[in-house]
């Protein structure tokens, strides 16, 4: 199906915006972290549009057709395509900061296990791990890093208000997890989104080794 832009999007423009999702997508997959057409990735192209990952489709497999356009609403602009179900939760975060330029939604075995377990605390706390400067501001092991797991629905208004309630409460926010579902990050390039995911999946890896270990 083809993709019409709106005249204030160049071609080209969009183009290198599909061409990184889709590559970013292919290296996620190659991870084993969007099983079965799970995960979907976006990345803002001007104020009031992004691009996103069509649903349905083989996130090994991504090519420039697999991606399209959406506006704020989360609605498809351009295209019969249809976006990812999930997608208002990836222009809820396009919204709420608009330096954030790529949003990644992944469906690893860490991840989902990790918002089963911790699901009853409502949120994991990370603290004392190297890795938590990977996240953007933080400079120490020393900091904390609390991660939500919101329960999962399928009714996205209320996972955005879920979102809404957390990021209103004054309290930081650079990533969630929803319950055995998988994870939301993002930054303000697709390097830092994929930088943050990489980091995050790492330790919440550590944190299910520790519990293993009985540690
Ligand atoms: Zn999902």
């Amino acid at each position: 199906m083809s993709q019409v832009l709106p005249s204030t999007i160049p071609a080209a423009l969009f183009h290198e915006r599909a061409d990184a999702i889709a590559l970013t997508a292919r290296e996620l997959a190659q991870h084993g972290w969007t099983p079965a057409t799970s995960s979907n990735f976006s990345m803002r192209v001007d104020a009031d549009h992004a691009a996103i990952t069509i649903s349905g489709r083989d996130k090994g497999k991504l090519g420039r057709n697999d991606i399209m356009l959406v506006n704020m609403d989360g609605k498809a602009v351009g295209t019969d395509s249809r976006p990812s179900a999930e997608t208002e939760l990836h222009t809820q975060v396009y919204r709420r900061w608009p330096e954030v330029n790529a949003v990644l939604h992944t469906h690893s075995r860490t991840q989902s296990v990790a918002s089963r377990l911790f699901a009853k605390h409502g949120v994991i706390r990370l603290e004392g791990w190297e890795l938590q400067k990977a996240i953007h501001g933080h400079t120490t092991h020393e900091s904390v890093l609390d991660i939500p797991v919101f329960p999962n629905t399928q009714h996205m208004p209320e996972l955005v208000a879920q979102v809404d309630a957390w990021l209103d409460a004054g309290k930081p926010l650079h990533a969630y997890l929803i319950n055995g579902h998988g994870i939301y990050t993002w930054g303000r390039d697709m390097a830092e989104a994929q930088r943050h995911l990489e980091a995050l999946e790492f330790l919440l890896g550590c944190e299910l080794d520790l519990r293993r270990l009985n540690a």
